[in-house]
């Protein structure tokens, strides 16, 4: 077999941790993405904005098995550190509600990240797929679409499942799998919420109407917009809730989060209004007919029965979602690489020297709001510090 360029350190996948990692150390080095463009799910963030932090970030904002383990990268390097680099390479941010931090254009944060890896010497090779991983002896032989390539260290940074039009693979799962490493079940997340065939009408009737609702399951529960779609739920307040989604519980929406709707149908008892038309001003006119379809009538008419079918539909929707939107649409990927076979200071496998593991890829889950990129920066900071540490 050809021998192959031997690297410091060749880091699979120049997504955000891959080059965020690439940028965070001065060892010669190889970032190989399958895909011709560089970080492309950044390219598409935020809607187009790239909200690529959160001012409030803590390690309860995280989702893993080992919960523990990402306050350590989490400590390390911090959403004011992002921001002093943009600051440095010129790069316009600002800080929205909630405390997420957005870019001007995601662009401009892809911009940010290529240039700032290759001025810490590192060859950007796009359009090579990884295919395997040797262990040898001084390192590691990848087996790539352009050939083999060696590495003293590898970092395997090909991120989760989800949005497979953007590159997403189960390489690195495949890979974590031949060396050895347990893995959290995978599923989809941040993503809407599909109603079963008894609801698909309401979902087909009301699409592209959107409200301010409060979406819960349980103890969970997060108020926001909500976007009906063909197939179901979904807009932030959906997406928030789909992180915790359990199948076996049904989630519940209020419409009219604040308000009272008994009260409001009360006060409004001798006037010429339907029971639907009371709502009018607080919800859009079809979702209020549509969602009050079967207790809408004049309300001077309407009978005791028909006012509680109101208040409980508007308050309390249930319903038992038949599954998520799925990977082509789920923002993340839950589960992964399980973080009890990594040290959380440097990312390096315990049982694989030299083997490191940044971003989605492993079992740490950010909620929407900017702390699924901060991960993958965080992650591939420590590591790219570990790293530099080696040379
Ligand atoms: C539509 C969308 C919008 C999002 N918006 C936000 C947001 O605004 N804020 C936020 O915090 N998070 C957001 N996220 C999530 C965030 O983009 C990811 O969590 C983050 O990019 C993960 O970084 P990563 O480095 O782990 O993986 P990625 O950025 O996905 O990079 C992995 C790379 O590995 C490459 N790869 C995979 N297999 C191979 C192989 N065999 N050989 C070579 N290369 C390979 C892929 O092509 C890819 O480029 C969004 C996600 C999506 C899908």
């Amino acid at each position: 077999m050809e021998k192959g360029p031997f690297f410091h350190t060749a880091i699979i996948g120049a997504g955000a941790s891959g080059l965020f990692c690439a940028g965070s150390f001065d060892a010669p080095k190889i970032v190989l993405d399958a895909n011709k463009e560089p970080a492309r799910k950044v390219s598409v963030s935020g809607g187009g904005k790239c909200n690529f932090s959160n001012r409030f970030i803590s390690a309860a904002d995280y989702l893993s098995q080992n919960k523990h383990f990402c306050k350590s990268a989490l400590a390390a390097f911090k959403p004011q550190d992002f921001t002093a680099l943009l600051d440095e390479y010129h790069i316009s941010w600002q800080e929205c509600e909630n405390g997420q931090l957005f870019g001007q254009k995601a662009g401009d944060i892809v911009r940010f990240l290529v240039n700032r890896a290759r001025a810490h010497h590192t060859t950007l090779a796009l359009g090579v797929r990884v295919l395997d991983i040797e262990k040898e002896p001084g390192g590691f032989l990848l087996n790539t679409s352009d050939g083999p390539v060696r590495a003293a260290h590898v970092v395997l940074a090909c991120g989760g499942l989800s949005f497979p039009a953007l590159g997403a693979s189960s390489f690195g799962i495949k890979m974590a799998r031949k060396f050895g490493l347990s893995i959290v079940e995978q599923h989809p997340v941040l993503c809407g919420l599909s109603f079963d065939k008894s609801l698909r009408g309401l979902g087909e009737t009301l699409s592209g109407s959107s409200v301010n609702a409060v979406v819960r399951q349980g103890k969970k529960s997060f108020q926001g917009p909500l976007l009906f779609t063909h197939e179901g739920v979904s807009g932030p307040a959906v997406l928030k809730l789909s992180l915790f989604w359990q199948p076996s519980e049904p989630v519940e929406i209020d419409f009219l989060p604040g308000l009272n709707a008994a009260e409001m149908l009360a006060a409004h008892k001798n006037s010429t209004q339907t029971v639907s038309g009371v709502f009018s001003s607080y919800l859009p006119h079809k979702m209020a007919k549509t969602l009050l379809a079967a207790c809408d009538g004049p309300l001077a008419q309407a009978t005791r029965a028909q006012l509680q079918t109101a208040v409980q539909t508007l308050h309390h929707f249930t319903f038992s979602p038949a599954a998520t939107a799925g990977y082509t649409m789920a923002e993340a990927t839950a589960g992964g690489i399980d973080t009890r076979a990594l040290c959380p200071s440097t990312m390096e496998v315990r049982s694989v020297p030299n083997l490191f593991i940044t971003g989605e890829l492993m079992d740490v889950t950010g909620n929407l709001g900017g702390f699924n990129l901060h991960w993958a920066w965080a992650s591939g900071f420590v590591a790219g510090q570990a790293l530099g540490r080696r040379f």
